[in-house]
């Protein structure tokens, strides 16, 4: 079955946030779009804010007034259920509440042709679930789009249980002709996106609670050298802690309490004091006017080294070996039987294992020993972070964060955090994706496209990681779990099959 015919209406029930941002993508599409809401004004309202965002667009030169005059007339808003019986496919947006939901496709079913199919933008219930509810279920899709609709191009199309397969195959051509990134996602807790971004919050949160750094840092090692858009902390004041903190907590408990998505207790509390966030004014950070930024730790200047050696093949920091040996420092490579690792007068870095670096130093027999993190592009990198083992010298700190320095590098000093930030991260990521596919949740294509376009990560993590090396994320992750002794840290089978092979 193609995408929907262009002449076919589209019912949007719902004029809220989703509603009306799913109303005016596909009315920009060309469908002429029938909104409905059980509040009496809201359609109306809702087709006043969507005039106001054209009326931005005419003074940007986006569009012209005719072209503004033309959109809204495919923008028809209905005072009744009855009045969407034309439409070839109805989307639900309305409260987050099962029977609620239940009792509007009850109404939809009951005028909607046979050839029309249903869709439900749920973040959160089971598509299977609300599909028991209907007589016919198998032609109820998730659509789950994401705010805002008109800038974020992904839509995941959940199929529940019951989902005629060519349903699910119409709406991914629709979401596509409407310029949106679709990807088949199978329901399950969280679909993909809610599930695969939790270690991102996860992880800063746990690392803040065994006080290994500060937000301010955290947020900019992730920003700075993770490439990610947004650090966790920042994210999570923008998105709400009670937003954030429920997800998590909804997720933990539909997968029986699987540590991984254990909710942090930190951000309970500040749920608990009503630190929302930016709608409070205060989260993690203050978002008063004219409220101070904490500043990301930084180590002071210090001399650059007068000679390096980049022994090995640094995998994927080689680019770091790279910026090396493009700048002005006196540099020489060579060949190691052991671990790749650059040396300088004073300290040997090494990319983190996931091991701390006071085990890795006991292990090794070496105090000068000094941990950095992983970036996504050393060369492109404005900060890195490193971390000494417990009896690291001041003279190790200091040729590091010389050498790091030289290189334009902002240098972080952490608490000896297994992992460091960014590996950690991107491990746990990676891992989520891999189990996600595993399970059969979506392709690996799926997982990357939608990482990237639902929460604009630099990149894909079954990506990252095949870049980084799945016996590395292995090695990582299996450190983590022996360091923590949690479960938590399991590694997918999926991905020690692909550092098998
Ligand atoms: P919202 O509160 O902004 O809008 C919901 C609208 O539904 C309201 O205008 C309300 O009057 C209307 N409504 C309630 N009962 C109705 C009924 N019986 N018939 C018709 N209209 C009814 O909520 P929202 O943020 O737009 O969320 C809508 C749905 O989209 C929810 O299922 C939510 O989980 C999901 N969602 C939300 C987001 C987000 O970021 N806000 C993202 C993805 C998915």
């Amino acid at each position: 079955m193609p995408a929907l015919p262009i002449s076919s209406p589209v019912a949007v029930v719902g004029a809220g946030t989703m509603g009306s941002g799913i109303a005016m993508v596909a009315a920009a599409a060309g469908h002429t779009v029938l909104l409905y809401d059980v509040r009496e004004a809201a359609a109306r309202a809702a087709r006043d804010l969507i005039t106001g965002q054209l009326d931005r667009w005419i003074a940007k030169g986006r569009i012209s007034g005719d072209d503004r005059d033309r959109f809204l007339q495919r923008i028809v808003p209905c005072d009744a259920i009855a009045d969407l019986a034309s439409a070839g496919l109805a989307i639900e947006a309305v409260v987050e509440d099962l029977g609620i939901k239940l009792r509007v496709f009850d109404a939809l079913e009951a005028i909607l042709g046979d050839d029309s199919f249903l869709a439900t933008n749920t973040s959160s219930l089971s598509i299977t679930a609300i599909a028991a509810g209907l007589r016919r279920p198998g032609r109820l899709i998730g659509m789950h789009f994401f705010n805002p609709v008109p800038v974020m191009a992904l839509v995941e199309i959940v199929s529940g249980l019951e989902t005629d397969p060519e349903i699910a195959q119409r709406a991914f051509d629709t979401a596509a002709a409407w310029g949106k990134s679709p990807v088949h996602v199978r329901s399950t807790p969280g679909f993909l996106v809610n599930r695969v971004a939790r270690p991102f919050y996860g992880e800063a949160l746990r690392i803040i609670a065994e006080r290994g750094a500060e937000p301010a840092t955290i947020d900019a090692v992730m920003r700075e050298a993770g490439g990610f858009r947004m650090g966790p902390f920042e994210l999570m004041d923008m998105i709400g802690h009670d937003v954030n903190y429920t997800v998590t907590c909804s997720i933990f408990d539909a997968y029986y309490e699987d540590p991984r998505y254990r909710p942090s207790l930190i951000q309970k509390e500040l749920v608990e004091a009503g630190f929302l966030g930016r709608k409070t004014m205060r989260g993690f950070f203050d978002h008063f006017e004219g409220a101070e930024r904490p500043v990301p730790a930084k180590a002071e200047p210090v001399a650059a080294p007068t000679a390096v050696v980049i022994e090995g093949d640094l995998g994927p920091a080689e680019g770091l070996a790279q910026a090396i040996e493009k700048s002005p420092l006196p540099s020489r490579r060579e060949q190691t039987d052991g671990d790749s690792r650059i040396v300088v007068d004073g300290a040997v870095l090494k990319l983190t294992d996931g091991r701390t670096a006071t085990e890795r130093a006991a292990d090794e027999g070496t105090d000068d020993l000094v941990l950095f993190d992983l970036a996504l592009d050393f060369e492109a990198a404005r900060r890195i972070a490193v971390a000494l083992p417990d009896q690291g010298t001041q003279k190790a700190a200091d040729a590091a964060c010389g050498l790091l320095q030289a290189l334009g590098l902002a240098v972080s000093v952490i608490d000896d955090v297994p992992g460091l930030l960014v590996m950690r991260t991107v491990a746990m990521l990676a891992n989520e994706g891999a189990d996600a596919v595993l399970a059969g949740i979506a392709d690996a294509a799926g997982v990357d496209t939608a990482m990237e376009k639902g929460v604009n990560y630099p990149m894909g993590p079954l990506a990252w990681g095949d870049r980084i090396g799945a016996a590395r994320v292995l090695n990582v992750l299996d450190n983590l779990a022996r360091t923590y002794g949690e479960d938590r840290y399991r590694a997918s089978a999926l991905l020690r099959r692909r550092a098998a092979a």
